[in-house]
């Protein structure tokens, strides 16, 4: 039989059919699966010693027999395991402390490989609480101890040892048939191995070197293909839509800014000259306009949205909650109160005749300017003439949203705000189909927040200073993780915040208490409250996090904090000091924390850039929920990672872009392969379907 890459699992030497079965649970169902399923880890055990051979202190491994178990109780509840194990050379004793459990594993007579540092006692070897590699009974399906031994992902049923037998079938009879999609001039550029050589180093390293180009071919390979799909995106969306080109000339510009109640800030100015220079191309603006929260995002846009109405074009601004349209609705309305503009706000709140009426306004092109939440999507407005689409505080506004905005080969510009700083790895794949402006500097005379970690011990003192901001006309806000104690989750809610400070630290103020659970209608009256002043103090979930703007609220007080993201609490800590006062912001820590979780904390104290945090927090938890791949809806990677291949992905992004500028379709023969495996990848999720 020649051999194939679609030959099915079952038919490789000694795979038992519960195996298969076992592995097609998993999606491994051909030797190809297998060839790419790769390692999740290693393990060193190349100094392998007979027992008579080991020396004291030294990382070893040995191979033995179960020739005897003890287990004994030393009081107190506690126990001691000792195994002794045995091979051609001699005998040596394992031990574990507290670990019974282990017991019925080690049945007399079986196989298992020990690695461990060992000490002499008395004249016997013994290793404490060694590494324990349990082993089928046949010595050739050992870990090779020449090479470092991958470890899989598993499944029930499959233990190591026969997926590292099986993986190796398939890499000794197949690893040279997969597809070679890199050229060989492309490979001495970048130091690929070839698809074979990189098989069996990512499977089988002699050593970390060897493990470490095999697995960057793949990671390269990922990444390549991945800013191959973006790159065909970018190149076919400036072909198949045209936008209306919105020229903005000196007249204009001076229009505009005198309608606008400030100076514009530098970092607002370069923003707003990026947007310009986007609008006046028939190609779609997708533009993402990153600044922290205060810096003034809203002022790019609505200039953005004056220059579109100005030339004739509808404008849409929308937000993420009914909350947050309502504000942008009295802010914008306030400074168009000069202007002919016809802004109206559609959200779900309103009555249907309202709703109906407003709508048939905008169809009819008696609305310029569209204010309303992210669900006025959902219900399909119909504009008459949509030019300019702005998404606030949303990181992702996804492919298939777009598309709803979209009249046949017509498409509006769109301009994405956020406060969560993207890290840049991050807008180079997961958001690479966007353009981004971000804004660094701050309006003038923004206060300055002071943060502090509030121990159990010195809360009281804390409650006083809050109580002093109150005395002095200002407001606060107390944030908590969860709306009530229904939730298996240790942390701080809501509803138990709000009961105990109104008979505790803040009995006699005036508390207001905001969550997810309440109506539109019933959080627009709590959120008016606030805002009037009639409620001094707001206890909430973090359904305040966006976009929120009470100058008058000084201080934020965040329960559970170890429970937030960083960018999260940032977004949290930017609601107060926006107006003339100071801000403070105190972090109630838990009795117990984890020396990752307050260096996480302490790291928020210090810093006071969100770009800065939003990489920390990167760094330290990964993309996380903030960036998944729900909120992108590319499919996940697979082997790269971006934390620590941040240096594969720019290369590969500049290989990628120049491959794509000399052969824009991938038509030529040698990139077929290449074309074939982005599509097979991206071609859904990033609708390439109709590329070439
Ligand atoms: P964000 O970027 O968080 O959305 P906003 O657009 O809500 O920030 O602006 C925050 C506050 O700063 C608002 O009250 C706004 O009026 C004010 N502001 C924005 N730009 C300036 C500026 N250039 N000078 C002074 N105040 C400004
Ligand atoms: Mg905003």
């Amino acid at each position: 039989m020649a051999p194939e890459l679609g030959t099915p699992i079952a038919q490789l030497p000694r795979v038992p059919r519960r195996v298969a079965d076992a592995l097609a649970g998993i999606g491994l169902r051909h030797v190809a699966d297998l060839l790419f399923h790769f390692p999740r880890d290693y393990e060193d055990f190349r100094d392998r010693r007979k027992i008579a051979d080991l020396e004291a202190e030294l990382p070893q491994t040995v191979v033995g027999e179960v020739i005897d178990v003890e287990a004994r109780g030393t009081g107190f509840g506690k126990s001691r395991l000792g195994v002794v194990v045995e091979d051609d050379s001699a005998a040596m004793r394992a031990m574990w402390f507290n670990q019974l459990f282990l017991k019925d594993k080690f049945k007399i007579g079986r196989r298992v490989q020990l690695s461990g540092k060992p000490k002499l006692a008395g004249l016997r070897w013994e290793m404490v609480h060694p590494r324990i590699t349990w082993l089928g009974d046949d010595p050739a399906d050992d870990p090779a101890s020449e090479n470092l031994s991958p470890v899989y992902p598993l499944t029930e049923g499959v233990p190591q040892h026969t997926m590292r037998r099986v993986v190796a079938a398939a890499v000794d009879g197949f690893a040279d048939l997969p597809d070679e999609v890199f050229s060989g001039a492309l490979r001495a550029k970048h130091g690929l191995l070839p698809i074979g050589d990189a098989l069996r180093a990512i499977h089988r390293p002699k050593d970390e070197a060897e493990r470490d180009a095999g697995r960057r071919r793949f990671v390269f390979q990922e990444l390549f293909v991945l800013q191959l799909a973006l790159a065909a995106r970018r190149h076919q969306q400036s072909v198949s839509f045209s936008a209306p080109e919105i020229v903005v000339d000196t007249r204009l510009d001076a229009r505009i800014e005198r309608l606008l109640p400030f100076e514009l800030t530098p970092g607002q100015q370069a923003a707003i000259d990026d947007v310009v220079a986007d609008l006046a191309s028939d190609q779609p603006m997708n533009r993402l306009l990153q600044g922290d929260v205060g810096s003034g995002k809203t002022v790019v846009a609505l200039y953005a949205m004056l220059a579109c109405v100005a030339v004739g074009w509808q404008a849409v601004l929308l937000a993420p909650t009914e909350v947050l349209a309502r504000q942008h609705n009295q802010t914008l309305a306030a400074m168009l109160r000069a202007s002919r503009v016809r802004s109206r706000l559609l959200v779900g709140g309103m009555t249907e005749k309202e709703k109906a009426e407003v709508r048939a306004g905008i169809a009819a092109g008696d609305v310029d300017l569209a204010i309303g939440t992210h669900a006025l999507l959902q219900e399909k407005v119909e504009f008459a003439k949509l030019g300019l689409a702005v998404i606030d505080e949303q990181h992702k506004f996804g492919v298939r949203q777009r598309a709803l905005l979209r009249q046949g080969n017509r498409s509006p510009h769109y301009l994405v705000m956020t406060a969560t700083p993207i890290p840049r790895t991050l807008s180079m794949t997961q958001f690479g189909d966007l353009e981004v402006s971000s804004i660094r500097d701050m309006p003038p005379g923004r206060q300055p927040v002071r943060t502090y970690l509030v121990e159990p011990a010195v809360e009281g003192k804390w409650w006083e200073h809050v109580r002093q901001q109150l005395s002095e006309g200002r407001q606060a806000y107390v944030v908590a993780p969860l709306i009530d104690d229904s939730e298996a989750i240790d942390a701080a809610s809501a509803e138990r915040s709000f009961a105990e400070l109104t008979h505790g630290e803040l009995a006699g103020y005036r508390l207001g208490l905001m969550h997810g659970r309440l109506t539109p209608a019933e959080k627009d009256a709590v959120m008016e409250r606030f805002r009037g002043g009639a409620t001094q103090v707001l206890v909430s979930t973090t359904v305040i996090e966006v976009g929120v703007d009470v100058p008058n609220a000084t201080a934020m007080v965040i329960a559970s904090p170890q429970h937030f993201g960083l960018s999260q609490l940032h977004q949290l800590r930017g609601r107060v000091g926006r107006g003339r006062h100071p801000g403070i912001c105190g972090l109630l820590l838990p009795h117990e924390l984890s020396d990752a979780a307050l260096s996480r904390l302490q790291a928020f104290e210090q810093t006071s850039d969100g770009f800065d945090l939003a990489e920390i927090d990167f760094r330290l938890r990964g993309p996380g929920d903030l960036f998944g791949d729900r909120q992108t809806g590319l499919p996940p990677l697979r082997i790269a990672d971006l934390v620590r291949d941040r240096d594969v992905l720019i290369e590969a992004r500049t290989a990628a872009a120049e491959l794509f500028a000399t052969d824009p379709g991938l038509k030529a023969s040698e990139h077929k392969l290449l074309r074939k495996q982005m599509l097979r990848r991206y071609g859904d999720s990033l609708e390439l379907g109709d590329v070439g």
